[in-house]
C-alpha cells in the first residue's frame, strides 16, 4: 500500500501541540497547566510469558495515568507491535480530555503491550493478559483505574483482566474493566457504542450543514470495532457508505456498498478483497476519495500535511484517536472542512463504558434502549457545547473541544487545591 502520505509524528507531541494552544487561549495559569499537561503516573512492566512451544518470552507493557482529578483513571489497552510510551501518554491525555468533553466523572489513562496478536495463539494472549494484569494490580480498581478495549483487545481480553483481578481480590469485581461480555457485567450497546457515537455526531453535523443522510456519501478507514459498527449503523440510518478499508485492502463503490453483505463476507474470509460489485482500492486512496463524510477509524497520523489538501470530504469525523496531524489541521481549516475532533467524535465508547461501570456498581442493568438514549443525549449535548465554544471564542472545533475539556479539569483542580 502506498505510504508516502504518512508522516512520522510523535502522538504525544501532536496532542501537546493542540492542548498547549487551548491552554493559552484559556489564559490558564502557567503553574496549573504544568500540572495538567503531564501524566501523573507512568508504569513500565516487563511481562514474562511462556509460549506454546515452551520458550519464555518477555514482553514490555505500559500503563499511563494522565489524570485522576475528575474521577478514576479510564482508558483502553492496545496490543500492537509498535506501541510506545509516548503513544500511550498521548492516549491517556486524550482520555482525560475526552471524558471531560462529555462530562463524565473519569480521569484519563491508557495501556499498551508491545506484541503482535496476529502471531500469537489464544492461550499465549491469555497468559500475556493475565500476567500484565497481575503486574499492574496495584494501579487498577473500580475506584482507581478502569481499563477498556482498544486496538486488538476485545471482550475476551477484558474478561481475562476481570477474572485475574478478581482472583487476586478474592471476590468478583466486575467494575474493574469495561467492554466485558454481557454475561460478565457488560453493558448492552457497548460494542457498537463508539460507532453509534460517530453516527450521532455525523447526524448533528449533517443537520447543521443541511445534508440529508440518503444524499451523503461516507468513506470509512478501518473495519474493526469502530469502523465496522459505524458502517453498519450509518448504513441503516440511510447514509451511503461508498468506501471502506482495512490495513490490507479497500473497496470503493460510488453507488454505495451493501454493508450487511460485506460484513458477512469479512466474517467468512477475514478480508475485504473479493467482494463483488466494488472497485478494489487502498486506504491511502480512500482518504482522498470523492465523498461527503470521511471517517478515519484505524490509526494515528493518517491525514497529514502530505494529503490534507487533497481531502475532498466536507466533514471529517475522527473515529480513531489522533488521525490528523497538527499541520494538517491548519490545511483543513483553510479548506473549510467541518472537523469533528477525536476527543468529541469517538467519545461514545467511553460514555457507554461509564454506563457499564455505573451498572456494575449498582448491580442493576439497563435496557439497550436506555443505554442508547442516554448516549444520544450525552453526545448531542457535548456536540452543541463544543460548537458553542468554537463560536464564542472564534476557534476551530478541535481547539474548542480542548478548551472546554481543559477548562473543566482545571476547574476541578482549583476546587480540590494542591495537596502539599
Ligand atoms: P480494531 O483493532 O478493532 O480495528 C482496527 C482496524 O483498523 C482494523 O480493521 C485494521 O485492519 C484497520 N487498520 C489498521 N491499519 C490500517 C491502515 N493502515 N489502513 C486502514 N485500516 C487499517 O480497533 P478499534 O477498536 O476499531 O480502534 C480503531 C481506532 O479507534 C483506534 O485509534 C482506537 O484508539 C480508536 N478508538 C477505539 C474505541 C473503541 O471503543 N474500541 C474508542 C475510541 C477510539
Amino acid at each position: 500500500m502506498p505510504t508516502a502520505y504518512l508522516e512520522e509524528v510523535n502522538p504525544w507531541e501532536a496532542q501537546a501541540a493542540r492542548s498547549d494552544v487551548a491552554a493559552e487561549k484559556l489564559k490558564l495559569d502557567e503553574g496549573l497547566w504544568k500540572i495538567l499537561r503531564e501524566p501523573s503516573r507512568e508504569v513500565i512492566v516487563h511481562i514474562p510469558v511462556q509460549l506454546d512451544d515452551g520458550r519464555l518470552e518477555v514482553f514490555t507493557g505500559f500503563r499511563v495515568q494522565h489524570s485522576i482529578d475528575r474521577g478514576p483513571a479510564k482508558g483502553g489497552i492496545r496490543y500492537t507491535p509498535d506501541v510506545t510510551l509516548d503513544e500511550t501518554r498521548a492516549l491517556a491525555s486524550w482520555m482525560t480530555w475526552k471524558c471531560a468533553v462529555v462530562d463524565i466523572p473519569f480521569g484519563g489513562a491508557a495501556g499498551g503491550v508491545i506484541c503482535d496478536p496476529d502471531k500469537m495463539s489464544r492461550r499465549e494472549l491469555e497468559r500475556l493478559t493475565r500476567r500484565y494484569t497481575a503486574q499492574s494490580m496495584e494501579l487498577l480498581g473500580p475506584e482507581k483505574d478502569v481499563p477498556g478495549p482498544d486496538i486488538n483487545t476485545d471482550e475476551q481480553v477484558m474478561a481475562w483482566i476481570m477474572d485475574t483481578y478478581s482472583m487476586h481480590a478474592r471476590h468478583t469485581v466486575t467494575a474493574v474493566v469495561t467492554g466485558k461480555p454481557l454475561e460478565l457485567g457488560g453493558s448492552h450497546g457497548r460494542i457498537e457504542a463508539t460507532g453509534r457515537g460517530l453516527m450521532i455526531v455525523c447526524d448533528q453535523a449533517a443537520k447543521k450543514l443541511g445534508m440529508s443522510p440518503d444524499q451523503t456519501r461516507v468513506v470509512i478507514q478501518g473495519f474493526g470495532n469502530v469502523g465496522s459498527n459505524a458502517a453498519r449503523l450509518m448504513r441503516r440510518r440511510g447514509y451511503k457508505i461508498v468506501g471502506v478499508s482495512t490495513s490490507k485492502s479497500g473497496l470503493f463503490n460510488n453507488n454505495g456498498i451493501d454493508i450487511e453483505a460485506l460484513s458477512l463476507h469479512y466474517q467468512r474470509n477475514r478480508t475485504l478483497s473479493g467482494f463483488s460489485g466494488s472497485e478494489e482500492t487502498n486506504s491511502a486512496e480512500l482518504l482522498v476519495a470523492d465523498c461527503d463524510i470521511l471517517i478515519p477509524a484505524a490509526l494515528e497520523n493518517q491525514i497529514t500535511s502530505r494529503n490534507a489538501d487533497r481531502v475532498r470530504a466536507k466533514v471529517l469525523c475522527e473515529g480513531a484517536n489522533g488521525p490528523t496531524t497538527a499541520e494538517a489541521d491548519e490545511i483543513l481549516v483553510d479548506k473549510g472542512v467541518f472537523v469533528i475532533p477525536d476527543i468529541l467524535a469517538n467519545s461514545g465508547g467511553v460514555t457507554v463504558s461509564y454506563f457499564e461501570w455505573v451498572q456494575d456498581r449498582q448491580g442493576y442493568f439497563w435496557t439497550e434502549a436506555v443505554v442508547n438514549d442516554s448516549l444520544q443525549h450525552t453526545m448531542r449535548t457535548a456536540f452543541a457545547e463544543v460548537l458553542k465554544y468554537a463560536e464564542t471564542h472564534g476557534v476551530s472545533n478541535r481547539i474548542a473541544a480542548y478548551m472546554l475539556a481543559i477548562d473543566r479539569v482545571a476547574y476541578t483542580l482549583r476546587q480540590r487545591g494542591i495537596y502539599a
